[in-house]
């Protein structure tokens, strides 16, 4: 493992790869270890297409429940760094597998979301989208009468083409690739660190444990996102 640690300035096409980790020092609960939701609800009662199709309404206050819950957190430090630097930098670009939002809160203007965002809605029987944080959403339904869907991935759901590709292409240019907060185990994202590293880009991976990907990466910085993301723009 090497010890120092590299500087966003001193590169030319950054990527910053976040997951849920990012997110947890702003309190909303990681997908996995202490306190993960998915320990709680059972997914297939409350996060896939088939559930949606059964039972909308049971999905939606689930989906309210998850929306309290990020709506009232706000960015961190972490995110303010990243958003500064995308700022202050010419080429550094996000790509996330969250769906909370808070990069964007964070003022980052460029950022890819791989699984959607709890806060975009689309209707499947109109083709409706829109875009809204109120937390709980009141009226479920589209003005055309059918119910709105988070724009999420839900489990079993493919990723969106294009979304996809567009993360592969920044990923597969970049220099540097910093992987904050994520476990790395969520196909197809999971796949997508591998791309940075056939293109000979420094890997860095930020995250206070070792992960089921952590071989990947010759720079291990163990310690928070807040904390490690600082180091990194100092
Ligand atoms: P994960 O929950 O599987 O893994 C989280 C990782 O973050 C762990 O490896 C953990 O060690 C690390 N971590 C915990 N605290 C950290 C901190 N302060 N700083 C840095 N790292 C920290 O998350 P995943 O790999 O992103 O996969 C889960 C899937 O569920 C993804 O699609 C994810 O986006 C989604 N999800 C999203 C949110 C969100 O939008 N905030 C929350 C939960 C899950």
């Amino acid at each position: 493992m090497r010890a120092d640690v590299p500087r966003f300035a001193d590169f030319e096409r950054v990527v910053l790869f976040s997951g849920a980790g990012m997110s947890a020092e702003s309190g909303v609960p990681t997908y996995r270890g202490a306190g993960g939701i998915w320990k709680q609800y059972d997914y297939r009662r409350y996060a896939c297409q088939d559930a949606f199709d059964r039972d909308p309404e049971a999905v939606w206050e689930f989906h309210n429940f998850r929306r309290g819950l990020v709506g009232a957190c706000a960015p961190n430090d972490g995110h303010r760094i990243v958003a500064q630097a995308q700022k202050a930098l010419p080429c550094v670009d996000v790509v996330t597998q969250n769906i909370d939002g808070l990069h964007q809160l964070a003022g980052a203007t460029h950022v890819v979301e791989l699984h959607g965002s709890l806060w975009r809605l689309r209707c499947d029987a109109c083709g409706a989208t829109t875009h809204t944080r109120d937390a709980p959403l009141i009226d479920v339904h589209c003005p055309c009468g059918a119910f709105w869907r988070p724009a999420i991935t839900w489990f079993g759901d493919p990723l969106d083409d294009a979304v996809f590709s567009e993360a592969a292409r920044l990923i597969a240019g970049c220099d540097l690739f910093v992987a904050v907060g994520t476990s790395a185990v969520v196909y197809p994202a999971a796949a997508l660190p591998q791309l940075a590293k056939r293109g000979g880009a420094t890997m860095v991976e930020v995250n206070p444990e070792q992960t089921d990907a952590s071989d990947l990466y010759s720079v291990h910085l163990r310690g928070t996102a807040t904390e490690m993301l600082a180091k990194m723009a100092g």
